[in-house]
């Protein structure tokens, strides 16, 4: 297996610190944290040998589980905690003897959706090693030797999909974050050779027996950088468009789409190929995919424009909030994977941009697509709507504003960032996504590192490290693509040792953006000053976006609040639901600007 650029630490390793500890609260008192005790979904999933579930994809609970993992253990909540430790249990209590996990039975089996439920075991089996690893271990091992044996049974499962032959392509199209499953436990795991051959292979025949190859479509004269046809008649459709699993017991009348996942999941699929067949193309392919997809589709906070079906740059449009949880991930992901800063970059723009704007500041109501142009978030039943297939409902903040994928989905936002946000190298630690934290962490043939950053970065341009370090490390600090350079540096201070701290000029890396301080062993503070200045960046039809580093300005016009009861999905026009009463925070929100914007005119900085 190729080596990461940086290598991912455990989970747990990285807790927040000041405003971003807030935001990751307030997901854990919010409908994040209660989803386990009502939300039919979770509470009722077919998982745990209920009946509900949006699609017969059963995706609800593993889109949970790969957020709730992360959330309880980088918050160190024992309620949260509780909730997926007694999924994870009664999920592999009910494992098949022949190794399937989840509900399905017969022609209903799928590989599609465990996937998300496995990278929540592999995350909780990181960050428990001692209460759980042992076990996840064992039923990930015992579900892949069944993958195995369906593979060679024609692709049961994957290629062949009898129950719906279109619900394949959900398995395929996203299959390279099943594949770094598989690559976590040949990393993670000490396996017999028997079990590791296979694993090998079923790496292998999973990718080569993927209709959809992300690399083939990030080419030039394929890749569509102008959707003209945004329907599933267009011959493009798996990559652009989904299909309609709107199956089973399902009451969603939409065609629900593979588009609003598969971009941001597609960015990384070429990396996670690479780092088992090691073609360097795949590099290529990357920064096609990258490149592209966010100058011809990409949104000024930093996510990709896609109500339901990929859209072009017009100002109006949104996108969805799945969207903007999957792309941060991806492109955190980048930045461990292949090394280089502006994939950094712009995993701090989406999820310091796109990922909170989409939420309420209890983080109790969500919205399913966020529009930087849209001044108001309201109901309009009686309207046409604006967008390809987003009902209109779909900008409100609320329980399930029309899909109900984001409301199980969502959670993964912030705790993945922080997951992401330390890295190790060689000789040290990297601080990848700049924010506040405090990360624990031992280095090999270096011992035990604690750094803890104070910092209201991005709203401001100081950085304290407060470090203790067993040996001497280096301090690996990104140094974003924006920073001005010659107002920017670093000093360090070592108690005890005479004169002024020693302050040095910004000398970043041109590829990974690092600047490498060297950390004597015991005590020792660093204070990293990244300078910038307001920037203005050109937008189609003659707009602008303003920015101070990463943080994207927006214009207060005044607004007022309204509230309903929450709508369910499928009775978007209705007067709402009491079934959720005992949680008086569960409601549906809508927002009205409450003065008219006039023509606005930039008259430049400086
Ligand atoms: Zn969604």
């Amino acid at each position: 297996m190729l080596p990461w650029a940086f290598a991912p630490l455990p989970l747990g390793s990285i807790r927040p610190l000041g405003w971003l500890r807030g935001e990751l609260q307030a997901l854990g008192s919010g409908l994040a944290g209660h989803e386990f005790e009502f939300l039919p979904y979770v509470k009722d999933s077919r998982w745990l040998g209920g009946g509900s579930d949006y699609s017969g994809l059963n995706e609800a609970l593993p889109y949970w589980f790969n957020g709730l993992v992360p959330l309880a253990y980088t918050l160190d909540d024992e309620r949260l905690k509780g909730q997926v430790h007694a999924v994870a249990a009664e999920v592999l209590r009910r494992q098949a003897s022949d190794g399937w996990l989840g509900p399905e039975t017969g022609d209903e089996r799928n590989f599609w959706g465990r996937v998300p439920f496995l990278l929540g075991l592999t995350q909780l089996a990181e960050a428990n090693v001692t209460g759980w690893k042992g076990t996840i271990v064992h039923g990930l091992v015992k579900y892949l030797r069944l993958v195995d044996v369906m593979l060679r049974d024609g692709g049961q499962g994957y290629t062949q999909c009898r129950w719906n032959p279109n619900d394949c392509s959900w398995g395929q199209v996203r299959v390279h974050d099943f594949i770094s499953v598989i690559q976590w436990l040949l990393e993670n795991t000490k396996l017999d050779d028997r079990d590791e051959e296979m694993l090998w292979n079923t790496m292998d025949r999973l990718y080569r027996w993927s209709k959809f190859k992300w690399e083939d479509w990030y080419t030039e004269g394929r890749y569509q950088k102008v959707v003209s046809d945004a329907t599933p008649g267009n011959p493009e459709f798996p990559y652009l468009h989904g299909v309609n699993v709107g199956q089973g017991e399902s009451r969603c009348p939409q065609t629900r789409s593979l588009a609003l996942l598969t971009f941001p999941l597609g960015l990384k699929a070429s990396a996670v190929i690479r780092r088992f067949d090691h073609r360097q193309s795949l590099v290529r392919s990357t920064w096609n995919a990258v490149d592209w997809t966010f100058k011809h589709h990409g949104t000024s906070s930093g996510t990709i424009f896609a109500d339901e079906v990929q859209r072009d740059l017009a100002p109006f449009m949104g996108a969805e909030l799945c969207t903007a949880v999957e792309t941060g991930y991806s492109l955190a992901y980048l930045y461990h994977a292949l090394g280089n800063s502006l994939f950094a970059d712009r995993a701090e723009l989406v999820i310091f941009n796109a990922f909170p704007v989409s939420l309420t500041s209890d983080a109790w109501g969500h919205q399913y697509m966020a529009r930087s142009n849209g001044p108001w978030a309201l109901r309009q039943p009686h309207q046409r709507s604006l967008f390809t297939t987003a009902s209109s409902v779909s900008t409100i903040f609320g329980l399930e504003p029309m899909y109900p994928c984001c409301t199980v989905n969502f959670p993964q936002g912030w705790p993945k960032f922080i997951a992401h946000s330390w890295a190790r190298a060689d000789t040290g630690l990297v601080h990848a996504l700049l924010s506040p934290s405090v990360v624990n962490t031992t280095i090999p043939h270096r011992g035990r590192v604690v750094i803890e950053c104070k910092t209201d970065y991005p709203f401001s341009n100081q950085l304290m490290y407060t470090i203790s370090a067993e040996s001497d490390i280096d301090l690996f600090l990104r140094f974003p693509s924006w920073a001005v350079q010659s107002e920017s540096s670093v000093s360090l201070s070592i108690p005890g040792e005479s004169g002024s701290a020693s302050k040095q000029t910004i000398q970043a890396d041109a590829e990974t953006g690092l600047h490498r301080v060297s950390i004597p062993r015991g005590k020792s503070t660093v204070v990293y000053t990244v300078a910038s200045v307001i920037r203005v960046e050109s937008r189609p039809y003659d707009a602008v976006s303003v920015y101070r580093g990463n943080v994207l300005y927006s214009l207060d016009v005044g607004q007022s609040m309204t509230s309903s009861l929450p709508h369910r999905h499928w009775d978007q026009d209705g007067d709402g639901t009491h079934e959720f009463d005992q949680f008086e925070k569960c409601r549906d929100f809508y927002f009205n600007h409450t003065k008219p914007v006039s023509l606005i005119r930039y008259r430049g900085y400086g």
